[in-house]
């Protein structure tokens, strides 16, 4: 029998209706006070109204990069399951699927049946989402290669695959973009074949016409806008230039310092269409973040967190917080495909040095207290080395030092094989759904009765992202598991569902 994948909620606090499902909502939570060296900690509760719009648009997602080895994987995994292909491997058969994506193979529990035991459903029937093999491609880069010859450049697909996806592919070419050379590394001088001329504004011009285009000429209701080219060395955020929405504006039209990706973000923005910025340089500055919370558009952000850091974040995590103290954290990589070969010059490395470090800080806090002095911090050191060779199959070593009780020392080391894109490109995926769907998610409360949707800053992305933004002030939250459990409840709440305690109390009484 296959599973039930559908359910309703039974419950006067959820009323579904053609158009929207409405949820009452009780967030229980905590507030903490210190008051005389004691911490008094206050349980609040506040109702929430969830209202979810029902009708699942016509998506399409705009890739920048999308010649290269994530948006061309991407690409070919859509069509892929959306032909049901399968072909011949020399361990036999495989058949298109979106393992690594949470939306399409991960599963909830919604509760236990009579029996006493979980029922599960995919992810993404929590609430209406846009299914992945409906999505319509477009997008841009400097290469002009079309995707089916970028397919082969990638060289991440079986050669049967790659076969039936080819007459799929051959007529899908990227749209010229804009190259900043100063941006990129000089490795990549020789890929710029298609390239936006003019000045800043005409190119900001020229990729607001294309996603219009995109839009009319495709029949979209929404378009989504995903940076995925190659990663570009920071950008000094400096007073006057691109602090402020209007001084960013202002920098494009005089012709100033602004980097490709960020004026990907600005002319996302200005079309009302959510950027999301996979790479880890800091494109959405604090002007794009003005801008995007002036024109209430969705931003998410900064870095695919895909193997090495997922890990780390789960790793860390676990050695933390069963009181062991984690002393030294050493990543090592090699790679060998183009963004190796891209991040193998100083001030692209720099960039990826900086999202891969942060990965630790947060989940190291709880600690804290605990387990570290004042001051003190584990050892936290990156490589990476371009191995040609090896392609798009990455290497990854990491090796954990920790102090364990009475002197004692314990280490692991981890050594992680797999290919680059093909953990990337479900990632991808899941950040177009979701937040497609976050777009049609709006609430009230009980103190603040106007609708509203999530802060622009949409830091429930994060489990998605290395180095995840949030709101100012927000904390950002880097622990794997935390970052799935924000997505699961904030699902289930617009659903009237509690969240998820795993206290599985029914199974601890007499
Ligand atoms: P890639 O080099 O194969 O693809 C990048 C593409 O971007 C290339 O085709 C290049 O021509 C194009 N490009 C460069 N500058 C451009 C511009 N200004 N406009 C449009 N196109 C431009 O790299 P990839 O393996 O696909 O990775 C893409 C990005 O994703 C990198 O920045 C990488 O660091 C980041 N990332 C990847 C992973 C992963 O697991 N694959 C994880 C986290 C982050």
């Amino acid at each position: 029998m296959e599973a039930a994948t559908e359910f309703v909620v039974e419950s006067p606090d959820v009323v579904y209706s053609p158009e929207t499902i409405e949820a009452q909502y009780e967030y229980r939570t905590t507030s903490v006070s210190r008051e005389g060296g004691v911490l008094k900690v206050h349980p609040t509760s506040t109702r929430f109204t969830f209202r979810t719009a029902r009708q699942v648009p016509r998506l399409g997602v705009m890739l920048v990069g999308w010649g290269g080895n994530n948006g061309s994987t991407l690409t070919a995994a859509v069509l892929a399951n959306r032909l049901r292909l399968s072909w011949p491997t020399r361990t036999g058969r495989k058949e298109a699927n979106y393992y690594g994506s949470l939306t399409q193979a991960g599963t909830v529990s919604l509760g236990l049946d009579a029996e006493g035991k979980e029922v599960f459903v995919p992810f993404s029937s929590l609430l209406p989402m846009v299914a992945p093999d409906d999505l319509v491609f477009d997008g841009w880069d400097i290469s002009s290669l079309n995707l089916a010859e970028a397919m082969r450049r990638a060289q991440v697909l079986d050669w049967g695959l790659q076969e039936q996806l080819w007459p799929h592919m051959e007529a899908m070419r990227p749209r010229p973009s804009v190259y900043i050379p100063e941006f990129i590394a000089a490795n990549q001088s020789a890929r710029a074949d298609n390239v936006i001329p003019g000045t800043r504004a005409q190119q900001l011009e020229q990729i607001r016409r294309d996603i219009r285009d995109f839009r009319s000429s495709a029949g979209l209701d929404k378009v989504i806008v995903l940076w995925t080219a190659n990663t570009e060395r920071f950008c000094e955020v400096i007073p006057g230039l691109n602090d402020t929405a209007e001084n960013l504006l202002r920098t494009i039209q005089l012709g100033l310092e602004v980097s490709p990706s960020t004026l990907f973000a600005v002319a996302s923005i200005l079309e009302g269409c959510a950027f999301l910025n996979g790479s880890p340089q800091n494109t959405l500055v604090p002007g794009a973040l003005e801008l995007a919370w002036q024109r209430r558009v969705f931003v998410g952000g900064d870095d695919f967190k895909s193997g090495q850091t997922k890990v780390k974040s789960v790793l860390v995590d676990f050695l933390i917080g069963s009181g062991l103290k984690t002393m030294s954290i050493v990543s090592y990589n090699h790679l060998g495909n183009n963004d190796g070969q891209n991040l193998s010059a100083p001030p692209q490395f720099r960039s990826k040095e900086v999202s891969k470090s942060s990965v630790v800080y947060d989940v190291l806090v709880p600690g804290d207290a605990a387990l570290y002095l004042q001051g003190e911090e584990p050892d936290h050191c990156m490589v990476i080395k371009h191995v040609l060779h090896v392609g798009d199959s990455k290497r990854a070593l990491d090796e954990y030092t920790s102090e364990l009780m009475l002197g004692g020392t314990n280490t692991l080391v981890l050594h992680n094989t797999c290919e680059d894109s093909l953990l990337a490109a479900p990632i991808m995926l899941d950040l177009a759904l979701l937040t497609e769907l976050c777009q049609r998610v709006s609430f009230c409360t009980d103190v603040d009765p106007d609708p509203q949707s999530f802060h622009p800053v949409l830091s429930l992305l994060g489990f998605l992202f290395k180095a995840p933004l949030a709101p100012p002030g927000s904390p950002v939250v880097n622990a794997l598991f935390r970052q799935r459990s924000c997505i699961e409840n904030i699902l289930r709440a617009c659903v009237g569902l509690p969240p998820q305690n795993h206290m599985l109390l029914e199974h601890k009484m007499e």
